[in-house]
């Protein structure tokens, strides 16, 4: 994998839209395709990352 130019990288930032986005109208962002934002796994909504 290859940065995409971010710029003064630091951490600190979500890229991914977290998956009940369109389930749910969710706004927040995750660091991982597919999970779950902490809001929605606090309402118990399960991160759909794909492992296996
Ligand atoms: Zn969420």
């Amino acid at each position: 994998m290859s940065g995409e130019g971010d710029s003064s990288g630091g951490g600190g930032y979500n890229k991914y839209s977290c998956c009940y986005r369109i389930e749910f109208n969710c706004p927040e962002f995750v660091w991982q395709n597919g999970d779950a934002c902490g809001a929605c796994l606090a309402k118990g909504r399960p991160s759909k990352r794909e492992t296996e």
